[in-house]
């Protein structure tokens, strides 16, 4: 099953994204965007983004955000 999504490209796009339950901001640290319920990212199996720009957040959640269903994240919580 292929999933077709916008393809992210500014903060606000990721901000509407449906897979995106929150993004943010820690400085140094970078951005930090969490997934909601139901979604992976499945390369490193984590359920949020972290990357040092817009742009990197942007080419993980295009190209790497697949459907979840594991029992320790996605299934327990009740999907909006
Ligand atoms: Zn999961």
């Amino acid at each position: 099953m292929k999933t077709q999504f916008k393809k992210a490209r500014t903060r606000a796009q990721i901000e509407a994204d449906p897979r995106v339950e929150e993004i943010w901001n820690e400085g140094e640290d970078g951005w930090w965007a969490m997934l909601r319920p139901g979604w992976v990212v499945a390369t490193y199996e984590v359920h949020c983004i972290h990357e040092y720009t817009i742009e990197g957040v942007c080419d993980k959640l295009n190209d790497y955000v697949t459907p979840c269903d594991c029992e320790q994240s996605c299934k327990t919580k009740e999907v909006k």
